[in-house]
């Protein structure tokens, strides 16, 4: 009896041990803003719990964290960043936050975007916008995330790999559906400096009286040129940003007798529910509403 009971005890002992070693470790991540997060969650699946600092429908230039963000950081294993200048209100909360862990900059190895601002050369932080740098931020992600916990590899390998292949169908999808539109109907006015990768990438022209961060503010001038371009140009359509007031771009609309096509997701989800809810969906929108304003 004493001896069945030792064996007993035995086999359960490791029985459990071996589901302990087998329990998927959940990584709590945190990313700057939403678009990131998504792709993290799609990445890490259910081996990660995901925050972000700025919320769906958020700006993420003009962001004033909390002390509420300082503590979610403190407690993070991952965090996950864009980088190339976009989020200037992070660095001094992780020093101050104490964070020790992973630290992920999704946009490492990007082929930049630069352009002259005021003379000065600037590096455009927008790189998501492209399907295919998207898949480049999933495969950084992982990375990170594989170096966080190790023993999770295969499955986040699994799920970020048919991911990233959905990611490369959407990027050739885009690039279809505008090439199939002439070039001189691929113009558009838009709140800020958003879409140079998108632009690059798909073969459409962005204008807007906003610069790359939507801090800085149009001048007069700049305001008047660019009325005056929207005619020459023959730019018919005029879109609203998720995240932005768009006063200014309406005025200049109405300006230059332009129609809004409607609303697009630069750096933001949409809340939960919403028609750009993840970024898969926010990609697609774009291109959606973009293409069918040029018909
Ligand atoms: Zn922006």
């Amino acid at each position: 009896m004493m001896k069945r009971t030792g064996v007993m005890l035995a086999l359960a002992l490791a029985a459990g041990m071996a589901s302990q070693g087998a329990m998927a470790k959940t990584l709590n991540v945190v990313s700057s803003f939403s678009v990131l997060g998504d792709i993290a969650k799609q990445v890490g699946g259910e081996h990660v719990h995901v925050d972000s600092l700025v919320p769906p429908d958020g700006d993420p230039h003009t962001f004033e964290p909390s002390p509420k963000d300082s503590a979610l950081l403190s407690k993070a294993d991952v965090v996950v960043v864009n980088g190339l200048g976009l989020e200037g209100w992070l660095d001094r909360l992780i020093k101050a936050s104490g964070f020790k862990g992973e630290l992920i900059v999704a946009s490492d190895g990007v082929k930049t975007h630069k352009f002259e601002d005021d003379g000065k050369e600037v590096t455009d932080p927008h790189a998501w916008n492209s399907a295919a740098n998207g898949a480049l931020y999933a495969k950084n992600i992982l990375r990170g995330f594989e170096k966080a916990d190790p023993e999770d590899k295969a499955a986040m390998d699994a799920s970020a790999q048919a991911y990233i292949a959905e990611l490369d169908k959407i990027d050739s999808w885009a690039k279809q559906r505008f090439a199939a539109i002439p070039k001189a109907k691929r113009k558009v006015l838009t709140s800020h400096d958003a879409f140079g990768y998108f632009s690059r990438a798909y073969g459409v022209t962005f204008l807007s009286p906003q610069g790359l961060s939507s801090e800085s503010e149009a001048s007069a001038a700049h305001v008047a040129a660019l009325i005056k371009q929207i005619r020459t140009e023959h730019v018919h359509t005029w879109f609203m940003e998720n995240q932005l007031d768009p006063r200014l771009v309406k005025q200049i609309a109405a300006a230059t007798g332009a129609q809004p096509g409607g609303e697009l997701y630069p750096e933001a989800l949409s809340a939960p529910g919403g028609v750009a809810d993840s970024y898969v969906k926010m990609m697609r929108h774009n291109v959606d509403v973009l293409a069918d304003s040029m018909k």
